[in-house]
């Protein structure tokens, strides 16, 4: 699948998730309960697919995407086809991370919400009640960061961000977004607890420890109300750091609209568009597949599109690849039980290739 191939080398992504051990979740609730806290945040997700940025040819107007998360036969929970998808077809668009945050070295250059790159010409909004300038696309991105960033300017993160900085870390300024949405209210401290945990190796405990003690201490030196700062507990930033770990996705922004993409997917690859990182909850339902038949991807912002790479049949599983799928079989089986913790056991690679 040579053209296949050609066009998740154009979006590669960097994301992990374990596929292995999923026993210990409550996913059956996903398709036999129309009730309960995760099902319902699921049920946003794919309502946020119809209503939110661009339609999808396949749900236009107030008709939902054609997807339905279950479980699978072997791999825990997945998304399917809920009626027959075409080709080239946008599934639906995740319009709302549940956490987001620019690179930090671009923190002049993407929108400190929305992930959008300046153009350059337009008129920076940046914020000028903190040391660091951050970059607004609109009125309206800042007005959306009221809250944490309301947070975030009481307390000091120069230790903090120094710390992550100098260690090249990205996944700590999700936390602390987080964080400082959790402190506003504008989300629940569990809110990422419905994704899959990696298993931190023990190995990495003393740097997150270290990180976790930083970011504690930002809060408690901004002097907030004890009962605010309750839920930032060690555990709960070892219990965040494992789901952003694995379900983090790396935001590369390809221009352009989604009638070009087909034609952005033989087009020569830009070195490196990332402008930063993003948890979404549905999107992190697809399983793995090294010759997958949908795929991620982002336009100028953190709207995450996912599109069909061919005929999809009602009730079949929707797969994207985690990996740069252009990889040889033993490079990608390597990749995927190293860095994501399962065996891909794919029809490709099964097959040899
Ligand atoms: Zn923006
Ligand atoms: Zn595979």
């Amino acid at each position: 699948m040579a053209s296949v191939a050609g066009a998740l080398r154009r979006w590669a992504l960097r994301r992990a998730r374990s596929g292995a051990t999923r026993s210990n979740l409550p996913w059956s609730f996903l398709s036999t309960s129309t009730t309960g806290a995760g099902n319902d945040a699921v049920s946003e997700q794919i309502g946020q697919g119809a209503s939110g940025g661009e339609k999808a040819k396949t749900s236009a107007g107030s008709i939902p995407p054609p997807i339905r998360v279950s479980l699978t036969d072997s791999a825990g929970r997945g998304v399917f086809a809920s009626r027959a998808i075409g080709a080239g077809d946008l599934i639906h668009t995740a319009s709302q991370p549940v956490v987001a945050h620019p690179l930090p070295s671009l923190l002049s250059k993407v929108c400190y919400y929305c992930l959008r790159r300046s153009s350059g010409d337009t008129a920076v909004l940046s914020d000028s009640s903190c040391s660091s300038s951050r970059y607004f696309c609109s009125d309206e991105c800042k007005e959306k960061s009221k809250g944490f960033l309301e947070i975030e300017s009481t307390s000091s993160w120069s230790a903090y961000d120094t710390h992550c900085k100098e260690r090249g870390l990205k996944y700590p300024f999700l936390v602390k977004r987080l964080a400082c949405m959790v402190v506003a209210g504008t989300v629940s401290a569990d809110t990422l607890d419905i994704l899959q945990p990696a298993s931190l190796h023990p190995d990495m405990l003393p740097e997150m420890e270290a990180e976790y003690e930083l970011l504690k201490l930002a809060f408690v030196e901004a002097d907030l109300e004890e009962a605010l700062i309750s839920f930032l507990t060690k555990q709960w930033f070892l219990g965040v750091m494992a789901r952003i770990r694995i379900n983090a996705f790396r935001v590369e922004t390809v221009g352009g609209s989604y009638e070009d993409l087909l034609d952005l997917a033989s087009s020569s690859v830009v070195a490196d568009s990332a402008v930063g990182n993003a948890v979404y909850i549905l999107p992190s339902f697809y399983n793995h597949d090294c010759d997958p038949n949908a795929h991620i991807l982002w336009i100028d912002n953190m709207d995450a599109k996912l599109k069909a790479l061919r005929d999809i049949e009602p009730g079949e599983e929707l797969r994207i690849c985690y990996i740069d799928a252009s990889m040889d079989r033993e490079a990608r089986q390597s990749l995927l039980y190293h860095g994501f913790g399962f065996q891909c056991r794919c029809s490709r690679c099964l097959s040899g290739d």
